[in-house]
């Protein structure tokens, strides 16, 4: 039976979510589960930075300096390298931000960038924690090699100290996750994204969510507010 919404190809405004919040709070579990929901992609700006970090290409080159240092890669190569990666096919219907606008800077960029592909903000999901919280996730925090499936050495331990449960491959502590890092990189959030997060507010996008709970809760509350034209094709 056709559904509803079955005689939509590509619904006329593709739909952009950019999630807020410190490291460690959950946006990038939060965007990939929201991601299957809706059929976004999810674009975190860190990830892309790390592929290009293991390709060795000149962009990861630059980048790599400020990342291991826990401060953000300057403005116009962030912002060249997520419009490239926005004109790929697969955010025709717009994407799901994890990330990137970090500054208000990038978020003017992010608007202008947006009008060319036929779109605006939607929505602003802001997750917040205490900071102790943070820095305990984050510190004890594993990734896997291969796929970078996440584990935690206290809250989700592999059963195999230093093994992926799901691929076998080897974990490792991403240079950024190491506690010095961590702090510094919780202090750059707060000294430069909690700008972003009164630029939004300004522009009623802001939507505040508390990331202290369990992941099934934060989801429910994050499906409770995206806009219904997101699940258009999915329904
Ligand atoms: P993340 O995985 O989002 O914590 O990002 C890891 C690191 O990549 C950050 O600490 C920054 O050095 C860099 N980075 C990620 N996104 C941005 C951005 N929008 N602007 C500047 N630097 C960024």
């Amino acid at each position: 039976m056709r559904t509803r919404y079955s005689y939509v190809k590509k619904p006329a405004m593709p739909t952009y979510i950019v999630f807020i919040g410190p490291p460690g709070v959950g946006k990038g579990t939060q965007a990939n589960i929201l991601a299957e929901r809706t059929g976004l992609p999810h674009i975190s700006s860190g990830d892309l930075f790390r592929e290009n970090i293991q390709g060795q290409t000149e962009l990861g080159k630059l980048a790599q300096t400020y990342i291991n240092r826990g401060e953000l890669v300057p403005d116009d190569v962030t912002i060249a390298m997520i419009r490239e990666r926005l004109s790929h096919p697969d955010c025709a219907r717009g994407a799901l931000m994890d990330g990137f606008p970090r500054t208000p800077a990038q978020a003017d960029a992010f608007t202008e960038m947006l009008a060319d592909f036929g779109g605006k903000v939607d929505l602003v999901p802001c997750i917040f924690a205490p900071e102790a919280m943070l820095v305990e996730r984050l510190s004890g925090r594993w990734t896997c090699r291969a796929q970078g499936h996440i584990f935690h050495q206290v809250n989700n331990p592999p059963q195999k100290p230093g093994v992926c449960d799901i691929d076998g491959s080897e974990l490792y502590q991403r240079d950024d996750d190491k506690i010095e890092t961590v702090r510094r990189r919780i202090q750059v959030y707060t000294a430069q994204t909690a700008l972003l997060i009164a630029y939004y507010r300004q522009r009623g996008l802001l939507a505040e969510i508390n990331g202290g709970r369990a992941i099934e809760e934060v989801t429910a509350d994050l499906l409770a507010i995206l806009p219904s034209r997101c699940y258009a094709e999915t329904n």
